[in-house]
């Protein structure tokens, strides 16, 4: 039994999604997997684990588990659970990537989707559990949509060894087709059962005209307007960042919270909090608040309509942040917000018939990036026919050909044969089985081409600094960003003399002479021991213009990727050595040849002969598969060096094609 307090007893009456708690156990009683659409608010993360233990799934030993796509929505949610359920959170307890409060009495685990598929890949069957809950189906994130195609299997599997697994889909959304009406993936359909929203109605207003360019600003005068002239209640902004001054026309003061991903935790939880007595409270969120976490009492919503999304090139790989319009699904989630605790509003900046020619839903996140490190982690599952496999949607053949050759050529999948029929080689071509080589990689938890990097540290004593390089390339954004407008002289006097001290400080971390040529790893090399040196704390890394969130990131995947190495290779004993000396000589000349090794299908050579005619090729480099110039960085450690030849970690798109990442290789 579960001892709840009144207030929480009161609270979750509440919620729509109780009063299908009986609806919801019966249907997984008798059926293997289920799907539970709800809106966003109902009670689906707080309250679905909570049937599921009442019900006896946690006091066999097993444990039940919930999947979240964002690591925010997996620890917020295990402490709201914990509270709720009057439990310690050693029983309701969370593990994301870095960090985890799991114990062997926990009893409900809240995870990131990621966390999961490493644990199939330790044990196919997921023994520990009784039940599996992937939460924010509808996001379609690829992790979750790996997740539902391996658990299709693995439920099944379970049932046949007699110690059945129940799975629980759980969407925010109704269009559940591509899970329920998918032969390959559930033979029989799960049945959908559908959580009625005890939404309160939410007025929607359009704008008469669409601003095209300058979206932020007419944000900030509606959201000033809607302080002036509506009864105070809680504002929310979506999607996008907005500065807005704390005091709008003497009226009571605003209270302005942001609310993004990357933002510390502690500046997130105080969302949740009521706002200092006499403010009104007002957040500039990003999609984050669209679904993942429901903030208490919105009455207000100003919705830009726009989401920043990351693209890639699929032919080039080149990768570019883009602000697009958003899915009339998303719309619509967002002005429920308004909703939740009584009648609200959503002010939507742009016009009825621009809203009429958004895409009815957001694209399935697979078919939008490239697929290696999947592709790896399947075969190291033994899939080896990928394209076999029960993708609710399935990436493009093309996506997973480039994978597959990516693989081949790092060393983690066999070379196809080159004989027979076209048709037999292209077959050939996807479904490489993986070398032990392949098997390594695919226990590091980094992207494939850095795996390789790690599988190559061992040579002179090179892995500590391996490791760190590749912790930070994987974290990325490990500098302040101080390229941001300035709102007044002053801030834009202090954000020069930042710029100033950071440059100081890149050309430090870049060293000289021999580690020169690493470039920008070198520079991300000095950074990460530079900061460990003076113990991570948050005032180094804010005098030298690094992110401390994203330096203790780096920090714990040290520590992880260093036992992910010892395990594979336990005979070279590598430790984290807070006082990391830099690396020798010989050392910078080995780190670069490994580097080379991962990176070598992205190599670019200074532009030469015919096309320096060009202006417009002034400086640039050439890269095999573009015909366009890509260039490095003004803030690259190899912006004046400009060697012949270079690998790269990324393209990025932004004013121009720029190289990140920049590291010189030898000329032969
Ligand atoms: P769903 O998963 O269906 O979107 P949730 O279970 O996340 O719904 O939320 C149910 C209710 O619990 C919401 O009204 C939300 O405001 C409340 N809630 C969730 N987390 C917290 C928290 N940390 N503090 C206070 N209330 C919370
Ligand atoms: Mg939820």
């Amino acid at each position: 039994p579960v001892d709840r307090s009144p207030e929480v007893q009161e609270a979750r009456l509440k919620l729509p999604v109780l009063a299908e708690e009986q609806v919801i156990m019966e249907a997984v009683r008798e059926n293997p997997s289920i799907v539970i659409c709800g809106e966003t608010g109902s009670g689906k993360t707080t309250q679905v684990p909570q049937f599921l233990y009442e019900a006896g799934y946690a006091s066999d030993g097993r444990m039940i588990g919930i999947t979240e796509p964002r690591r925010v929505a997996a620890v917020s949610m295990s402490h709201r659970v914990a509270k709720e359920m009057n439990l310690p959170t050693q029983v309701v307890s969370y593990q994301i990537r870095y960090e985890g409060n799991v114990t062997s009495d926990t009893k409900i685990k809240f995870m990131t989707d990621g966390v999961l598929l490493k644990e199939i890949q330790k044990d196919f069957l997921l023994q520990k559990y009784s039940a599996i809950i992937i939460d924010e189906a509808h996001e379609r994130s690829v992790y979750t949509d790996i997740l539902i195609g391996l658990l299709s299997r693995i439920v099944p599997l379970r049932n046949k060894k007699g110690m059945p697994m129940k799975l629980l889909i759980m969407s925010a959304t109704l269009r559940v087709e591509d899970f329920t009406e998918n032969q390959r993936l559930f033979r029989t359909p799960p049945p959908v059962i559908k959580v009625d929203a005890r939404q309160f109605p939410v007025t929607i207003h359009f704008n008469k005209r669409t601003p095209l360019e300058d979206y932020t600003g007419e944000a900030f005068h509606k959201t000033c307007k809607i302080h002036r002239m509506l009864p105070p209640a809680t504002l929310q902004i979506l999607p996008c960042f907005l500065s807005v001054e704390e005091k709008a026309d003497g009226s009571i003061p605003l209270y302005v919270l942001p609310l993004y991903s990357l933002l510390a935790p502690e500046q997130q939880a105080k969302v949740f909090r009521p706002p200092p007595p006499g403010t009104r409270l007002c957040i500039i969120a990003t999609n984050v608040a669209e679904t993942s976490l429901t903030i208490p009492g919105i009455k207000y919503v100003v919705d830009c309509g726009r989401v920043k999304k990351r693209f890639y090139d699929k032919v080039t790989g080149v990768s570019s942040f883009k602000v697009t319009w958003t899915s009339q699904a998303s719309a619509n989630q967002r002005a429920g917000r308004a909703g939740r605790t009584e009648p609200g509003h959503c002010y939507r900046l742009y016009s009825s018939a621009v809203f009429g020619d958004f895409t009815l839903f957001s694209e399935a996140e697979i078919t939008r990036r490239p697929v290696e490190d999947l592709v790896l982690q399947m075969k190291d599952l033994n899939i080896e026919k990928v394209v076999n496999f029960p993708f609710p949607t399935p990436p493009s053949t093309e996506a997973l050909v480039a994978a597959e050759q990516l693989l081949v050529s790092l060393g983690a999948l066999e070379e196809p044969p080159c004989t027979g029929r076209l048709k037999d080689m292209q077959r050939a071509k996807l479904s490489c089985p993986i070398t032990p080589l392949g098997r390594a990689m695919a226990s590091f938890p980094v992207a494939p081409r850095y795996a390789k990097m790690l599988a190559l540290g061992k040579q002179q004593d090179c892995l500590p600094y391996v490791i760190a390089v590749v912790a930070a390339m994987t974290v990325r954004e490990i500098f302040e960003d101080l390229d941001r407008p300035a709102r007044s002289e002053d801030e834009s006097s202090k954000l020069n003399q930042r710029r100033a001290r950071l440059t100081q400080m890149r050309r430090l971390w870049a060293g000289q002479g021999a580690s020169l040529l690493l470039g920008d790893l070198m520079i991300m090399l000095g950074a990460v021991g530079a900061c460990e040196f003076a113990g991570c704390t948050p005032r180094f890394c804010e005098n030298s213009g690094l992110r401390y969130k994203a330096m203790v990131e780096i920090r714990k995947l040290r520590g992880q990727l260093t036992n992910a190495v010892n395990a594979v290779c336990p005979e070279v004993g590598v430790f984290v050595d807070p006082k990391m000396t830099p690396p020798t000589e010989h050392q910078v000349v080995c780190l670069r040849q490994i580097v080379l090794a991962g990176l070598g299908d992205h190599l670019a050579r200074r532009a030469q002969g015919e096309d320096l005619v060009d202006p417009k090729w002034k400086n640039a480099y050439k890269t095999p598969l573009m015909d366009e110039p890509v260039f490095i960085h003004p803030n690259s450690a190899l912006f004046k060096t400009l060697p012949e030849f270079v690998v790269y970690q990324e393209i990025m798109e932004t004013s121009k094609m720029y190289m990140r990442g920049v590291s010189a290789v030898e000329a032969e």
